[in-house]
């Protein structure tokens, strides 16, 4: 490591995790997605980008085998003892979207039931103090994963900016809960194909002029295995694919970023990838 490497924030834990019920405080709408706040007795808390494995419902007196797993889902909020927390109990958000069963079920879990959860579970983001800016880039469900990790990076005083990319307005979720996070010092830009919200267009229109900004050594984390191909632009397609493969060599999966110049010194920032599907086929088993 050289002298100017940065130093690895004292936020990362080596929580284990926990197999136990969380208590449903809340499950609501939010906007264009839903909100499930549990509270979890002996919740270990997380680091930024870890997820639980959560039941497809309500635990019910009477087992139910459909669907059978559980669900990943990316810790949103991690809460700590709020009021409403008993005992050993400490609370956490999930920030999700119907699409199928199992979270239709989930949706219908009511305050007071509980869900199972196993968790906290994947790597997640190192949060490294440095002068260099970081551009956190997602879309649909990824961005859970970006909250937690924007608050940290930015309570290291790094300038940092989230940039959520969607089709329409009715796409983006967690929209209030990131603009709040301009009162931590966190920036969000905003794109959208329709041009309902934020800049017309696709994310990577902002993004190239945050990159042209920030210049070499930003840290650069894009959520999901498919937004590199969609997150680069022609005019850094052949850098993508050395990057891309780069990536992979060196392991990077479930929330392991590089600095950008890292590897020869050359701009654009390098990406980090979540491989979000390998870290839940491993929790699965
Ligand atoms: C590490 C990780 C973290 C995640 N974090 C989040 C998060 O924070 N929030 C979130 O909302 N999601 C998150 N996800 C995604 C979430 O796990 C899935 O959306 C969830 O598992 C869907 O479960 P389901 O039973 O509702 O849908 P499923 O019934 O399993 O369906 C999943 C998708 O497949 C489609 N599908 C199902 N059956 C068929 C079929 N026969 N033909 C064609 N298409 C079909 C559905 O329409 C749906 O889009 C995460 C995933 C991973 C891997």
């Amino acid at each position: 490591m050289s002298a100017a490497a940065p130093m690895i924030s004292s936020i990362r834990s080596e929580s284990l995790p926990i197999r136990g019920q969380g208590r449903v405080l809340s499950n609501v709408v939010d906007r264009n997605g839903r909100k499930l706040r549990l509270a979890v007795p002996d919740w270990p808390g997380s680091i930024p980008g870890q997820f639980v494995m959560v039941g497809t419902g309500a635990t019910a007196s009477v087992p139910r085998h459909d669907p059978l797993l559980p669900r990943p889902m990316a810790v949103y909020r991690d809460l700590g003892a709020t009021p409403e927390c008993r005992d050993s109990e400490r609370a956490f958000e999930l920030l999700y979207r119907v699409v199928g069963r199992g979270t239709t079920l989930l949706s219908e879990a009511q305050p007071g039931e509980s869900v199972s959860i196993v968790g906290p579970l994947g790597e997640g983001f190192p949060v490294e103090e440095s002068d260099a800016p970081a551009l956190l880039v997602g879309g649909g469900t990824g961005i859970a994963s970006l909250y937690e990790l924007a608050r940290a990076l930015a309570a290291t005083g790094r300038s940092t900016r989230v940039l959520l990319g969607a089709r329409a307005e009715a796409d983006l979720i967690g929209f209030d809960d990131f603009a709040a996070l301009a009162s931590e010092g966190v920036e969000l830009i905003c794109a959208t194909e329709d041009g309902s919200v934020g800049v017309e267009g696709r994310i990577t229109l902002p993004l190239e002029a945050a990159l042209t900004e920030s210049g070499p050594g930003a840290l650069v984390v894009c959520e999901e295995p498919p937004a590199p191909s969609f997150f680069w632009s022609e005019s850094c397609r052949a850098e993508k694919c050395e990057r891309e493969g780069a990536a992979r060599a060196a392991g990077h999966a479930a929330g392991r970023g590089e600095r950008a110049g890292e590897r020869g010194g050359r701009p654009p920032p390098l990406l980090a990838v979540r491989a979000r599907a390998a870290a839940a086929r491993r929790a699965r088993g």
